[in-house]
């Protein structure tokens, strides 16, 4: 852990809660982040703030805006303040946006070692990272629709391979116990192990693969749940379970193989290797990382064939090992198109809030509100209990709950009257991830395969972005990957503070609303029957055009 964490209690160092808000979800997600010197949060090269200058700078200025201002943050760095009014957001930013043939890997290597840009993750730069449960509810999600359609609803006794334990990837081992499978996670990293063993997403690490399997296959026996960490990496242990002839239920992959420099770790390779041949010569280091990768990719390959369910999950790792020569690396299914894409039909993504005072009653306040008003809603109530259960708090004590359309301005209303009567101890954050309905345009991810063939049409994330700041939300992104660097995607973020004011409860309702309002439209419009069908249950309005043949008269 690093020096930097969230301010906890009520006392502010900004002009307002608004203000202070940004800054703790600021701090809070370096508090939780992989690398805190180098301001790397998750997603290898994910970062909070372009360098520790800007990081400084953005802090002051925080400090000292006023309601009725807006800061300007271009790829990680602060660039001015604009007067605009009370309410307007009080951060824009634009992340690591790259226009067309440029949007290629090596120039965004090129650019950030130039001190030009930085990736900013999904919701690193966005300041929006809660820990690994920012995805914990996804995960869980994918694996309990897995169990539905291929396992009669039932993963106890079931066995799932994946890989990395970062800061996404460490949701798994506790998605898939909460799952009731029994789960192994290969990790090249010892620390990494280590650090989902201590906050309790992981429960064991086994010395070598024999031990694992052993484990497993106890696990198994006794339809037990159970996670375990190998160290590894996943281009050598895969292929040896494929020899030893054992073939997993599920696998899946969430190394950072989006990344083959500072992501991916070549079979073969040490960390301290990595280091050495990333400078001395990126280029086979980049060589040797998508080699590793395609030989990963295979072994999937042949589990699938073999009888498991395989999926991508949101890494890149079939386009890499596409280009690596797996022409058939599309044969595995993306996680979105696969399992979730019924749900962001109806806009049911991953909502997210965060008690900024630190107080992890209010959360459990929040949970009891859901629990009572959302007794219908079979998968909000068996998430809740089994999140408060199970899901343990990092840094600022936060929930995720996969809502759609009125459900999270509903909740979100009803949490800023309980701060304004006093029965939370201050102001809670609300924000989403990325990858949401109307969000995110990925054709690799998000957006594979959508029935109209709309797949890389980037208009979608850019009105959701300009919506929020018509709804009058208080931080919005705009986020790309830099082209080759994470694919070619464009994605929006959005953050909310529920401060108990009446402003607050506008703010909220309007962009809240939107968001997920144009997140079903997005679907409707692309002939998706749940986003028509929720059209018409919502009464969301939805403009009509005929198609009219020949000139108007
Ligand atoms: P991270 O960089 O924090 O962690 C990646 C981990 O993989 C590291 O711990 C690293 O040591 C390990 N690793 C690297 N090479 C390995 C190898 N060959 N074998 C075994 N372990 C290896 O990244 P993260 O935040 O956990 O994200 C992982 C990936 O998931 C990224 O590509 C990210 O973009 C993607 N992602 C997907 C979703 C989603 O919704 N599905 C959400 C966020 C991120």
């Amino acid at each position: 852990m690093g020096e930097i964490k969230a301010a906890r209690g009520i006392e502010l160092r900004c002009k307002g809660w608004r203000q202070e808000a940004l800054l703790r979800m600021l701090e809070n997600v370096l508090e939780n982040g992989e690398n805190q010197d180098e301001l790397i949060v998750y997603a290898a090269l994910g970062k909070a703030a372009r360098d520790w200058g800007s990081y400084h700078a953005i802090v002051k200025t925080l400090k000292e805006l006023n309601d009725d201002e807006t800061m300007v943050i271009q790829s990680g760095k602060p660039i001015g303040v604009f007067k605009t009014h009370l309410f307007a957001p009080l951060v824009i930013m634009a992340n690591c946006n790259v226009v067309g043939k440029w949007a290629t890997s090596d120039n965004f290597y090129e650019m950030q070692e130039k001190g030009l840009i930085c990736w900013g993750g999904l919701t690193a730069g966005a300041w929006q990272y809660i820990g690994s449960q920012g995805v914990i509810q996804g995960t869980y999600e994918i694996f309990s629709r897995i169990a539905e359609k291929h396992f009669n609803s039932n993963l106890s006794g079931k066995f799932i391979l994946t890989a990395g334990l970062g800061g996404m990837g460490g949701a798994q081992p506790l998605a898939g116990f909460m799952a009731k499978a029994a789960i192994l996670c290969v990790e090249v990293n010892e620390e990494r192990i280590d650090k989902r063993i201590e906050v309790g997403y992981l429960q064991k690490k086994a010395t070598d693969l024999s031990e694992a399997l052993e484990w497993i296959a106890q696990a198994k026996e006794n339809n037990e749940s159970v996670s375990i960490g190998l160290l590894g990496n996943a281009s050598e242990i895969y292929p040896e379970i494929l020899s030893r002839g054992i073939i997993p239920d599920i696998v899946t992959d969430q190394t950072s193989a989006h990344d083959l420099v500072y992501g991916y770790v070549p079979g073969g390779y040490t960390l301290e290797d990595v280091k050495v041949v990333r400078v001395e010569n990126q280029k086979k280091l980049e060589a040797d990382a998508r080699a590793s990768i395609a030989t990963e990719v295979r072994a999937i390959l042949e589990f699938k064939r073999q009888g498991s369910i395989v999926f991508d999950n949101g890494n890149n790792i079939r386009t890499q090992a596409f280009e690596g020569g797996v022409t058939d690396a599309f044969d595995i299914d993306i996680f979105t198109e696969a399992y979730l894409r019924p749900l962001f039909s109806r806009a049911i993504g991953p909502f997210r809030w965060v008690a900024l005072t630190g107080n992890a009653e209010d959360i459990k306040k929040i949970d009891n509100y859901i629990l009572e008003e959302f007794k219908d809603n079979e998968t909000a109530v068996n998430w809740i209990n089994l999140a408060n259960k199970y899901v343990p708090f990092e840094g600022l004590p936060a929930r995720i709950g996969w809502f759609g359309h009125g459900e999270r301005t509903k909740i979100a209303l009803a949490v800023n009257q309980m701060v304004k009567d006093g029965t939370l101890s201050g102001p809670i954050a609300f924000s989403r991830d990325h990858l949401d309905a109307g969000a995110m345009t990925h054709p690799n991810i998000m957006t594979e395969n959508m029935k109209d063939g709309s797949d890389a049409i980037s208009d979608w994330p850019l009105i959701n972005a300009m919506l929020h700041c018509s709804s009058m939300a208080d931080l919005v992104v705009i986020h790309s990957g830099g082209g080759g660097y994470m694919g070619y995607m464009t994605s929006s973020g959005v953050t909310l503070v529920a401060d108990g004011s009446e402003e607050a409860a506008m703010r909220l309702k309007h962009t809240l609303d939107n968001d997920t309002g144009l997140g079903v439209l997005r679907y409707a419009d692309a002939g998706y029957e749940d986003a028509l069908d929720e059209v018409e249950k919502k009464g969301i309005k939805r403009i009509e055009v005929q198609n009219v043949q020949g000139a108007s008269k």
